[in-house]
């Protein structure tokens, strides 16, 4: 297993804040398009798919992650245990393109982006992953997989060439046809937009010689200039990306998972088709809520690659921003929203973390002491539970800055439950 990240200091704030059953998490689940029941129980667990390490870690990154490690948070709050997967992929074309383009080996770039996404995740005070495994570590159970998709008669070769293969997800085989495309039900409605989506995310719905336009790739032969593995059953080759998330989830936690997390643009294919192919593999979709973070804009544009406008986390970690107030930024929006960077955001983030700080100073003189605090505590905490509104949980926290006795507690809550340190 890759290794991950320090753990951060979190208070244990769980007593305090008393009996959590009575207030359950409540988690938009985009599948259905109803709010569900984030854990069930006294366990959580969740799959959160990792970067493929070439751009790490943009504002995009950075709010996706802090997300989910709200969820997480929360949930320990609520004294359950939790695990939670994240995978690295280490092996993919966005990565190969840019070691290629920039002449470096793409193991040396894959291994100092991990590196650097790791360090930025400390500095956030994100809580690690429980596992965190990267697709190169993991290529041998990952090939067994696709083997015996083969096997079964659920996948088929694609020659390339002379002397290699792909390897496709036969989407439309009888017996998977109906559990597939249920999986598929994070899918836009129509199967044209579908075809264009899939095209868009790298999918290849155009290529000749396939039996279904959105059959996915398993498995891509070896091609010259490219990566590859020898795996018994195989054409030499590597792993197609969905197929790496349905076997990395499987092997960490009993499928599925509470909640898989990403940003919105994974939703379809990847999402979609890693449960497919759980399905096919396993009998279980990866999670039983798929939950996605909406995408950031910067001044205007839409924040990409291409564009070149992405704002990193090593900048704010360079100038000595506040990592609180970067989380008191992100979350001033709802996590479903799309909004629009700005830079002045972290100037205000820094002012109203400062009202609060002056509160804590404040607190603790009365006898009213853990009362008031708890109160406010509560309504915080319940708040996040609605579907982690964040934005109406700071403005909790605004009336609370505004007390003339803030009490106490409420500050180590806020610290516990959203990483924000009073
Ligand atoms: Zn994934």
């Amino acid at each position: 297993m890759t290794v991950s990240w320090s753990e951060p200091g979190i208070p244990d704030v769980t007593a305090f804040l008393g009996d959590a059953a009575a207030s359950p998490l409540w988690i938009w689940d985009t599948r259905t398009g109803h709010l569900q029941q984030a854990w069930h129980g006294d366990h959580f667990s969740s799959y959160v798919c990792g970067i493929t390490p070439y751009d790490a870690t943009h504002l995009g990154h950075a709010r996706t992650y802090l997300t989910f490690d709200l969820m997480h948070r929360l949930a320990r709050a609520a004294g359950l245990s939790v695990h939670y997967t994240q995978n690295v992929t280490d092996v993919d074309d966005p990565l190969l393109d840019r070691a290629a383009r920039t002449g470096r080996p793409w193991q040396q770039l894959a291994g100092e982006q991990t590196e650097l996404f790791r360090q930025d995740m400390a500095y956030l005070g994100a809580i690690p992953p429980t596992t965190y495994q990267s697709v190169t570590e993991h290529l041998v159970p990952i090939a067994r997989q696709v083997a015996r998709l083969l096997t079964s008669g659920y996948a088929y070769l694609l020659p390339v060439g002379r002397d290699a293969a792909d390897v496709y997800l036969d989407s439309g085989k009888a017996a998977l046809s109906s559990e597939v495309w249920d999986a598929l039900d994070l899918v836009p409605d129509s199967r044209a937009e579908a075809r264009a989506e899939f095209a868009e995310h790298g999918g290849d719905p155009e290529r000749p010689g396939k039996r279904h336009p959105l059959d996915a790739l398993l498995w891509r032969g070896r091609r010259e200039g490219e990566p590859w593995w020898r795996c018994d059953g195989l054409p030499d080759g590597r792993p197609g990306w969905h197929i790496e998330c349905a076997v990395i989830a499987h092997d960490a936690h009993a499928l599925p998972y509470d909640v898989q997390g990403g940003g919105a643009d994974l939703a379809f294919p990847h999402h979609a088709y890693s449960s497919a192919h759980a399905v096919a593999l396993y009998q279980h979709p990866i999670a039983r809520v798929f939950s996605h973070v909406g995408l950031v804009s910067l001044n205007g544009a839409k924040m990409s690659k291409s564009l070149g406008n992405l704002v990193f986390v090593r900048s704010w970690r360079d100038r000595g921003i506040d990592p609180s107030a970067v989380r008191l930024a992100i979350f001033s929006h709802h996590y479903r929203e799309a909004w629009e960077w700005k830079d002045g955001m972290l100037t205000a983030a820094a002012q109203r973390l400062l009202q609060w700080r002056r509160a804590a100073q404040r607190g603790g003189g009365s006898s009213r002491g853990s009362a008031i605090g708890r109160a406010y505590a509560i309504r915080f905490r319940d708040e996040l539970h609605r579907d982690l509104n964040t934005a109406a949980a700071w403005a909790i926290a605004d009336e609370w800055s505004r007390e003339d006795d803030p009490g106490q507690g409420f500050p180590e809550v806020v610290d516990a439950l959203t990483g924000v340190h009073i």
